[in-house]
């Protein structure tokens, strides 16, 4: 018998906290707890008081940076019980999480810095993929429990990988949409009817996530769905940029890619809006629609 603690109850963490407890006994806790009960309505799982969590054998968390990760675990430190496992989902920072995968380390509590991708689609299906850094043993242990809504489960190297992979990817993905953005209003602007330049990139080399999904689905379709906020992915163009730094290899074009998100976060004047919302800066500088 295995006890869970789910930890960040958002976008990604409340559909993956309700696979988990269709498969473990799983406690949830969020700082808007409100969700934390309706998460135990819905899937069966059991919201808890803060200090509870420490009662479960593997405790998992998705919040937005390393910094909220940090914080809970100097809050939870008193309780953490020798044993646990700590498998963070957040797209964190390699560095900081190395910190507080060593304060945990002095209470015997393992960690593995697990990132996500697969967007909230693969959350909500239970087909994400886990890209983590750590200890392999900690990772086998960690594994059966990911499988609960993950199909793709990387151990990609030591503490602080899977955060410094899924950067890159994430860095990828911001240059994918902006780069899509600026060709997309050009062709527009020159005539050219956007579905149908999509659909030649999609079948050329050009072609990325963000032709072949993001902007057939949400730009095109005028929907921009706020499934994975612009701040977000700001944030992990600038992890990116960290990362570069500690290796000290050239990078002139990721490390770009995180001002031109610093800038989309200002133009668009909110952090929260769905990532895609930069096609919609590109169509406002360039005064055409891209559809
Ligand atoms: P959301 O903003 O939807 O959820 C954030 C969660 O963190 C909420 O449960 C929120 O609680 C909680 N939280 C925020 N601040 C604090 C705090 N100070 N103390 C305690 N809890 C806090 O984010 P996502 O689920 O979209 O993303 C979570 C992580 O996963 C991020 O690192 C993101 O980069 C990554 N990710 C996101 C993907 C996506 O497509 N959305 C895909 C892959 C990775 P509350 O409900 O009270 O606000």
């Amino acid at each position: 018998h295995v006890r869970t603690a789910f930890i960040g109850l958002g976008a990604m963490g409340y559909p993956m906290a309700g696979h988990l407890a269709k498969k473990y006994e799983t406690l949830v806790w969020n700082r808007t707890f409100a969700k934390a009960e309706a998460h135990a309505k819905e899937f069966g799982s059991r919201a808890v008081e803060l200090p509870e969590v420490a009662s479960a054998d593997i405790l998992l968390t998705c919040l937005p940076t390393s910094l909220e990760v940090d914080e809970l675990a100097q809050k939870l430190l008193p309780y953490l019980r020798p044993g646990m496992l700590w498998i963070d989902h957040t797209s964190g920072e390699p560095e900081l999480a190395k910190k507080t995968a060593h304060m945990l380390k002095e209470k015997g509590v393992s960690y593995l810095d697990a990132c996500l991708s697969g967007g909230v689609a693969g959350a909500l299906q239970a087909r994400a993929t886990v890209m983590a850094g750590g200890s392999l043993q900690d990772f086998a242990r960690a594994k059966p429990v990911m499988e609960a809504y993950a199909t793709k489960i990387v151990h990609v190297g030591p503490l602080g990988s899977g955060h410094a992979v899924k950067a890159v990817n994430n860095a990828l993905l911001a240059v994918n949409l902006w780069a899509l953005s600026e060709g997309m209003v050009a062709l527009v602007k020159q005539g050219v009817d956007a579905g149908l330049a999509l659909e030649v990139i999609n079948a050329s080399s050009g072609r990325s996530n963000v032709s072949e999904n993001l902007f057939g689905q949400r730009v095109i379709s005028r929907q921009f769905p706020n499934t994975f906020a612009l701040g977000l992915l700001a944030k992990d163009t600038g992890i990116c940029v960290k990362v570069l730094e500690a290796a000290g290899t050239p990078a002139p074009l990721l490390r770009q890619v995180r001002e031109f998100f610093e800038i989309a976060k200002r133009e668009v004047g909110a952090a929260e809006v769905d990532h895609t919302a930069v096609a919609r800066l590109l169509e406002r500088w360039s005064g055409v629609e891209i559809k």
